[in-house]
């Protein structure tokens, strides 16, 4: 006897489709069965019609909160972020450290996770920055995912990149790097050249251009120079280092032939890019609609092609959200100064659709987004009991309906800011039913479980 048994369903992995029954004890995949030899169950769900795909593990998440009242709770807590990785197929959601106070040590990182364990919704993990060396061996030993560095100072503003996650210096991100290596724990890195960036976007302020769109133009001046400069340091330092290197953000056509290099050299190196990269800013239209407002960063249309083939391909190993609320306030002073407007886009609730929409348009298929938003990322980082469909694993699991369509409103998000860049696009597949550890989350439109019950999930680094 087991405790349920998922019958008609269509199971999606990484390697293909079966027609096949998932049997849950303990919260863990039982076995796998054969239409009609199913063990008895106390529960039966009925999938007729359904997708299942293993559950979501989001590697780059902005949950806003670094302690119980650390000042950014207004845009988005554990409790609010999560609620929403419920709702879009998100089982396992890691954070990034740029929260206050920014989680640089052993005590910080230890303090935040108390917080997590009260008000996290589906599991989780918490990358630590990597900008303090000495606490890099002591952090090295909690089990975290990877730490984060941050290459881009705020010019204008004082948030999202705020002191103390991030590092410019090029010598002071090689001691970095070989902190890291000497652990063997990855290294996620934000690219960012500062002083080309410097230079750039002082020619746009002498000029008198200041809002969101000349902040857009700015950030893509010169075919993203800024990107693809600091890739090429970074991969230049990762070889002298032997560290793991795993860089954010991936957008430009040449940041790709530099990733391209580097895996058919041998270096430890792996990538992500983010649904805003193919969904949002790369539509100048939607940028001179929506300002500030579809801003993470704007990746002019001749990249999509070249960003579709490394997603496909695998050179873009892994799709994260970067999912990163914030006020409409903080976005509408973008009309006039894109300096000052707050970077950064929500979408942990809704990035599942949109690639369930462009396999339904044969942009990808349904193997690499499971690939690619599930089994990459928990083997990249050694996420222990995520990302796969056997048994043994955590019974995590998103249905989905391929064949639904709907619109995405600005009423139905369930973050505090009450707004998507994304509101009035329709999408057809929906994820419409998530189950994390054997336990149904989220079903028939609501988000069923409570704070407390996501649990931290363990890396397993080769040497940590
Ligand atoms: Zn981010």
């Amino acid at each position: 006897m087991i405790d349920t048994i998922i019958v008609n369903g269509t199971v999606i992995t990484a390697t293909g489709q079966s027609q096949e029954s998932i049997g849950i004890k303990d919260g863990l995949i039982d076995d796998l069965y054969e239409p009609g030899s199913e063990p008895d169950a106390a529960e039966t769900i009925d999938a007729k019609g359904l997708a299942i795909l293993p559950g979501v593990v989001d590697m780059h998440c902005h949950h806003r909160q670094g302690s119980e009242t650390g000042g950014y709770e207004y845009k988005e807590t554990i409790e609010s972020a999560t609620i929403q990785c419920a709702a879009g197929g998100v089982t396992t959601s890691v954070a990034m450290p740029n929260v206050t106070p920014p989680p640089n040590s052993l005590k910080l990182y230890e303090d935040l996770l108390k917080v997590y364990e009260k008000s996290a919704v589906v599991d989780y993990n918490v990358n630590p920055a990597g900008t303090v060396t000495s606490e890099i061996p002591g952090l090295s030993k909690t089990g975290l995912a990877a730490f984060k560095i941050f290459m881009v100072v705020d010019t204008g503003r004082d948030y999202p990149h705020m002191p103390g996650i991030g590092i410019h210096d090029h010598g002071k991100l090689m001691e970095a790097m070989e902190a890291c290596a000497a652990v063997d724990v990855p290294l996620m890195v934000h690219p960012h050249d500062q002083a080309l960036m410097a230079h750039i976007e002082q020619q746009f302020w002498d000029r008198g251009e200041r809002d969101a769109l000349a902040y857009a133009k700015a950030y893509s001046a010169h075919d993203g120079v800024i990107w693809d400069s600091a890739i090429s340091t970074l991969l230049r330092i990762q070889k002298a280092t032997g560290v793991h290197l795993h860089l954010l953000h991936i957008q430009t056509a040449g940041s790709v032939e530099l990733l391209r290099q580097a895996k058919a050299e041998g270096q430890r190196v792996t990538a992500e890019i983010n649904p805003w990269a193919l969904f949002l800013g790369n539509d100048w239209s939607a940028i001179e609609r929506l300002g500030s407002y579809a801003l993470s960063y704007y990746v002019p249309e001749k990249n999509t092609p070249v960003l579709w083939e490394a997603f496909n391909d695998g050179t873009i190993d892994i799709m994260a959200s970067d999912h990163a609320p914030h006020t409409r306030e903080e976005k509408e002073v973008g009309w006039t100064d894109g300096w000052k407007a707050h970077t950064g886009t929500p979408s942990t609730q809704h990035y599942m659709s949109f690639l369930l929409d462009a396999a339904a348009q044969g942009k990808t298929t349904l193997e690499r987004i499971v690939e690619a938003t599930s089994t990459a990322p928990a083997d990249i980082f050694g996420m222990q009991g995520k990302g796969h469909i056997e048994p043994g694993y955590h019974a995590d699991l998103v249905l989905c309906d391929l064949e639904a369509e709907s619109e995405i409103r600005d009423e139905d998000t369930l973050g505090l800011i009450g707004w998507s860049p994304y509101a009035g696009c329709s999408v057809k597949g929906i994820p419409v039913r998530t189950i994390l550890r054997g336990k149904t989350v989220f079903a028939d439109g609501k988000v069923t479980a409570k704070p407390g019950n996501g649990q931290y999930v363990t890396a397993r680094h080769p040497a940590a």
